[in-house]
């Protein structure tokens, strides 16, 4: 990772360069939920190519930039209203709640929309269906995404126990008798990030810390996890905080 940055208007914007590995053909910009700019380009491009192809977004990185930046300001704290958004699986879903003693309660994904029912609008109330609701997908996802990653990786022989625990800072973390553990606010996040961290996880089960031969397991199974780690720490703020 290196750090350019390029002037708009009156202001410098700071972006990081992630290499990524050839198979991908052209630079792609993203602009992250706490504003921070990251930009993948393909192994091998040059340095004034990647800064040309900012150069020309750089309209488009300023304005989400600064929406990202008033947004965040607005998200804090939590209020578990109405048009309020929340994020699954990396998208933005906008907050529906119905107060009706007469339905069951219910959280249910429809058309974009987060329907939560409730006996009562009461922020708190919500908040706790929202909270058991994302307990019960995590579960079921990190599960299936678990079986299938421990699958392709020789030193797994079984899959290993799964254990969710709400973390404030961490994604996840693996137990000297292998049990993976996962925030439960990872499924908040994309499958591509929710992959990364189980990987991450399984190879501590190879590699019990960050050494050089760790990393080259990542690299070896997830090419371009620096960048998708990049998505996940861009995002980790709105999505810790909830
Ligand atoms: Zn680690």
């Amino acid at each position: 990772m290196s750090l350019q940055s390029f002037q708009y208007g009156s202001d410098t914007y700071e972006y990081s360069i992630c290499h990524i590995p050839l198979r991908a053909e052209k630079i792609a910009i993203h602009v992250f939920p706490n504003g921070a700019i990251q930009v993948d380009a393909p192994e091998g491009s040059a340095l004034p190519e990647i800064k040309k192809a900012v150069l020309k977004r750089s309209r488009w990185i300023a304005r989400n930039v600064q929406e990202a930046r008033e947004r965040l300001t607005h998200i804090l704290p939590r209020e578990y209203k109405s048009g309020e958004s929340h994020f699954y699986l990396g998208r933005r879903h906008v907050l529906k709640v119905h107060a009706s003693s007469d339905n069951q309660p219910s959280v249910k994904l429809l058309r974009g929309k987060l329907e939560v029912v409730c006996k009562t609008s009461e922020p708190g109330v919500v908040r706790k269906s929202m909270v058991q609701w994302y307990r019960a997908r995590a579960a079921q996802i990190f599960h299936a995404r678990l079986m299938e990653r421990a699958g392709r990786i020789s030193w797994v022989t079984e899959t290993p126990k799964l254990k969710l625990l709400t973390m404030k800072k961490q994604w996840g973390s693996c137990s000297s008798s292998g049990t993976i553990i996962l925030n439960p606010h990872l499924v908040k996040a994309h499958r591509e990030c929710i992959d990364y961290v189980i990987l991450h996880e399984l190879c501590h089960l190879k590699e019990h810390n960050h050494s050089p031969r760790f990393y080259r397991e990542l690299d070896r199974h997830m090419p371009n996890w620096r960048s998708v780690k990049g998505r996940l720490d861009g995002m980790s703020e709105t999505i810790l905080v909830s």
